[in-house]
């Protein structure tokens, strides 16, 4: 059900859709069972979110389930960049790669082409996972970028692109230059700047007691 999957990974399916079995099952004229094994699969990774008697929805990640999320992406990526960088500047060809990569990105977004900005500014990610050549941490991280991706469209306070291409040239460029730290810290940083489109403040309200409560409460 690899449509299912990316049309929650670029958004078409935002978080709290009702994912109705039946519908599917006439969608994709296959049968209900399937259907229901592939929603179990997407609940497994994460990104679907079973409701016993109340069926299917895509996932919406609390403000503490997305920090979670960021925070196992700073450690896998920092820990791929690490193997990425081990033996030495990036080869031309893995260059190559992230170079011809990046054009992509920008020509998404010169287009304005949303749904294609936010599965490329994955692909990214997942892309140096792929040339770190660790197929068990590119499966995890594959699995963390369509966490963040549901995290993003749930919280996000500014609407943008998930990854600006720019942050990543700078990235890919310090991979070029044989700056492996440095490159950790701009991946890190980026990370950060993602993390902190998220709204806190909207999903967690800043309750006033005094306005609750009143000054009486003082008193007891
Ligand atoms: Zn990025």
């Amino acid at each position: 059900m690899q449509s299912i999957a990316d049309a929650i990974a670029d958004r078409r399916l935002p978080p709290g859709t009702k994912l109705t079995e039946e519908r599917l099952t006439q969608i994709f004229g296959v049968s209900r069972a399937r259907i229901r094994a592939a929603l179990a699969a997407l609940a497994q990774i994460g990104v679907v979110e079973l409701r016993p008697n109340r069926g299917a929805y895509v996932a919406r990640p609390s403000v503490r389930e997305a920090r979670e999320v960021f925070e196992a992406r700073r450690i896998v990526e920092r820990g791929l960049l690490d193997r990425l960088t081990r033996s030495g500047p990036l080869p031309a060809e893995a260059l190559a790669r992230l170079r011809a990569h990046l054009a992509l990105e920008k020509a998404a977004e010169a287009a304005g082409n949303r749904a294609a900005s936010i599965r490329l500014s994955g692909d990214f990610h997942l892309l140096l996972a792929d040339l770190a050549g660790n197929g068990t941490l590119a499966a995890f991280l594959d699995t963390l970028v369509r966490q963040s991706s549901l995290a993003i469209a749930a919280l996000e306070v500014r609407p943008a692109t998930d990854c600006a291409a720019h942050e990543h040239e700078a990235i890919v460029e310090a991979l070029a230059t044989g700056h492996a730290d440095r490159a950790t810290d701009l991946m890190i940083e980026h990370l950060g700047a993602v993390e902190d489109r998220l709204a806190p403040d909207a999903a967690v309200p800043d309750v006033d007691l005094f306005a609750v409560f009143g000054r009486a409460g003082l008193a007891g």
